[in-house]
């Protein structure tokens, strides 16, 4: 289902190839060619080494819940129909951190560390957001 007149984000030219992946359904992370660590979100200096020596690498797209928060209100924004909505800190199976929101489970069935799976949303503009579901 398309949402509607909910802002998205702006593509930086270090994220654009980020979003482009996730509009082929692919997750895409970086990887320092100089220290092997992966890197997310989007940079254009390794964090760790400082190398600019950067590639993109596709994520297996699955990993478990970090940390998570359930909105239950909120200012009226166009989101406000979408409480509750679970935002949560996914750690991807690669070993570094994204913010998503958990979609097709009820606030109360989320728990820290229950695997997970992205999935892509299209939205309004052409543009697709990646999300994450619980997997069972
Ligand atoms: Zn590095």
């Amino acid at each position: 289902m398309k949402e509607h007149s909910k802002p998205i984000p702006q593509p930086m030219p270090w994220t654009k190839r980020f979003w482009e992946g996730c509009k082929k359904g692919e997750l895409l992370i970086q990887k320092c060619k100089h220290c092997n660590k992966f890197i997310m979100y989007p940079k254009l200096f390794c964090p760790n080494c400082l190398s600019n020596d950067l590639e993109w690498v596709r994520s297996k797209g699955t990993g478990k819940v970090y940390s998570y928060s359930v909105v239950y209100s909120y200012a009226p924004t166009e989101f406000a129909d979408d409480v509750p909505y679970i935002v949560a800190v996914i750690e991807l199976d690669e070993g570094v951190h994204m913010m998503s929101n958990i979609i097709e489970s009820k606030p109360e069935d989320v728990r820290c560390d229950l695997p997970v799976e992205v999935v892509f949303k299209e939205t309004n503009q052409d543009f697709v957001l990646p999300k994450f579901k619980i997997i069972r």
